[in-house]
């Protein structure tokens, strides 16, 4: 099958410019689409043609469908890419783009909706047999009885989660049965608010897990094999903070068994492209907690270690391309880490939008770094507040943790503030140092509960 030829990026800033290298080193022309507040990206200089999509906020831009999809007819594009955040897990979308006639980098919109509802994801994985968090595998019942029993059953604590919810909403701790109630009842009206469903199911809830998720590719053709694992624990209020590659403590015979389950899953539930499993870890055991249907921001750190180009392999397989790497051609070496950089308040967190006055980025060996900032560029206000990533690769954890502090004493930011002073705390902090800190141990070092 013939290569795409011209590929509209649907999405903004050190994504954008990630997605239209691939496509330069490909061959393949590029499309960038910016709102009125994003004419000076990066991005938008260097494609070969950029259509102005709408107002700065997202709602009429970056998520206005009709937009997109105009843009990519009047430019004559083949494909569009999602990128990740915006549109990326939006199941219509996918079905719009593909009746529209052009191709959808991602998986099919119908395993975009099984995937992104998480009662009937939390189904299919357990069919395929990937570990999941014991609870109630469906909704909740009814009778307030049934589910006092079943809660009794689980063990306390346990947490009533919203199958329509994103982002870190949608869920809440029960600690008693006489809080249990009154709390599924809160959940659903929030759920029915935010979502347009009540459905809430039920899980036990892990007080020190880790968050450790795997790494997928798949083609058209049953083709699937996974890229290892990533460990996300570092984060504040459900963001990632700090990602890494491998997963410090991780056993070769670990890796391989749940690596080979999520793989096995992909072929199951027909998956296409890129994808990730997201688990929690706790004493030794993985439960599922959620797939993303998309490339993630944390990408490049399976990139460091296993040599794949993430975005490229994505464009091979919507082309339709069967993948030409098998698992045993996925041999991870050395330790990759991402720090991501944020314009914001390190200690208050409060975004920090605004002109860079000046812009020097760290270098050397094992050095990678993905944004589109530069001397004069002015950060808006409406947007994520992530600027860009900084990657370090070295042949161990320890050696990667003391480049990343150095890259980290390079970097330079002026006119805005950011949080590489946070960063630099993190690459320096002793149990950091150690590996294998839960998901709550940043909130706590914070101070923050
Ligand atoms: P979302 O789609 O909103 O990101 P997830 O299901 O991925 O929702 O959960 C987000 C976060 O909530 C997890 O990373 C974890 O911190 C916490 N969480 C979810 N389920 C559980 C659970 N069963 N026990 C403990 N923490 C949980």
């Amino acid at each position: 099958m013939a290569m795409l030829k011209k590929v509209l990026i649907a999405n903004r800033g050190e994504i954008a410019l990630r997605i239209l290298r691939a496509c330069r080193e490909l061959g393949i022309k590029t499309v960038a689409v910016h709102s009125t507040a994003d004419r000076d990206l990066k991005h938008v200089r260097l494609a070969d043609e950029s259509v102005c999509i709408g107002p700065a906020r997202s709602t009429e831009s970056y998520l206005n469908i009709p937009a997109l999809i105009s843009a990519a007819e009047v430019t004559g594009a083949d494909a569009i890419h999602p990128g990740y955040g915006f549109l990326s897990e939006n199941a219509d979308f996918a079905e719009q783009v593909e009746s529209s006639g052009f191709i959808f980098i991602g998986p099919r919109a119908e395993t975009i909706r099984l995937m992104g509802d998480k009662i009937s994801a939390k189904q299919a994985m357990l069919e395929a047999r990937v570990p999941c968090v014991p609870g109630s595998d469906g909704a909740i019942p009814d009778s307030e009885a049934e589910c006092l029993a079943m809660a009794e059953a689980i063990g306390y604590p346990v947490i009533i989660k919203a199958t329509g919810g994103g982002g870190g909403r949608g869920m809440r701790v029960v600690q008693k049965a006489a809080e249990l109630v009154s709390t599924i009842a809160m959940t659903r009206s929030e759920a029915k608010a935010a979502f347009g469903n009540d459905v809430v199911y039920m899980e036990k809830y892990l007080a020190h897990p880790r968050h450790i998720e795997f790494q997928v590719l798949a083609d058209e053709y049953g083709n699937a094999i996974h890229l290892c694992e990533r460990d996300c624990s570092m984060q504040r209020r459900h963001q990632k903070v700090v990602e890494e590659a491998p997963a410090p403590g991780l056993s070769d015979e670990e890796r391989q068994r749940i690596g080979a389950r999520v793989a096995e899953a992909c072929r199951r539930i027909g998956y296409r492209g890129a994808g990730t499993f997201e688990f929690l870890y706790e004493n030794g055991e993985f439960y599922f907690i959620e797939m993303n249907t998309r490339l993630q921001v944390e990408h490049p750190v399976t990139e460091l270690i296993t040599g794949v180009d993430m975005v490229k392999q994505q464009l091979l397989i919507a082309a339709g391309e069967k993948l030409q790497l098998r698992q045993e051609d996925i041999k991870p070496h050395g330790h990759a880490i991402e720090c991501r950089i944020n314009a914001e308040d390190p200690s208050t967190f409060a975004p920090s939008p605004g002109r860079i006055t000046r812009y020097h980025p760290p270098g050397g060996l094992g050095i990678r770094v993905d944004t589109h900032i530069y001397s004069d560029y002015v950060v808006p206000p409406y947007y994520d507040s992530m600027i860009g990533k900084l990657i370090v690769h070295g042949e161990d954890r320890e050696t990667a943790l003391n480049r990343m502090n150095g890259a980290l004493t390079e970097m330079l930011i002026e006119g805005i503030k950011t949080n590489i002073p946070l960063q630099r705390r993190i690459m320096t902090d002793t149990n950091f140092r150690k590996g294998g800190t839960d998901i709550h141990y940043l909130e706590k070092k914070l101070g923050i509960q």
